[in-house]
């Protein structure tokens, strides 16, 4: 990409011209149209600063969100829940869930 950006307050990468989250941006082109405001944006893999397509996911909301990192938590421990954590023999499940998930979630939103 040839715009410049920046890492923002809370860790987001942001495009420098326009303030705008490079992640949201990025999930936009990945699912060929705008998102809804309510929609949130989930690192897959937890690091913040990895916007590659297979690593963001929409969902329909926040609470829908929070039930990733909740189950996260239980799994990795609350500190893991909100950074990056390595792929473990636990991954491949999680990994199968989160796809359950959001195929769901976009089916829905998408009707
Ligand atoms: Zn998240």
């Amino acid at each position: 990409m040839e715009n410049k950006t920046y890492i923002d307050q809370n860790g987001y990468r942001r495009f420098s011209d326009s303030d705008i989250l490079v992640h949201r941006y990025l999930a936009e082109k990945k699912i060929g149209r705008k998102l809804k405001k309510q929609e949130v944006v989930h690192h897959k893999d937890r690091n913040k600063l990895n916007n590659s397509s297979y690593n963001l996911w929409v969902f329909p909301n926040q609470q829908a969100h929070d039930k990733v990192h909740k189950m996260d938590a239980r799994k990795h421990g609350k500190k893991a829940s909100y950074k990056g954590f390595e792929k473990d023999e636990t991954a491949g499940c999680f990994l199968l869930f989160l796809i359950v998930i959001s195929l769901f979630s976009f089916y829905k939103i998408t009707l």
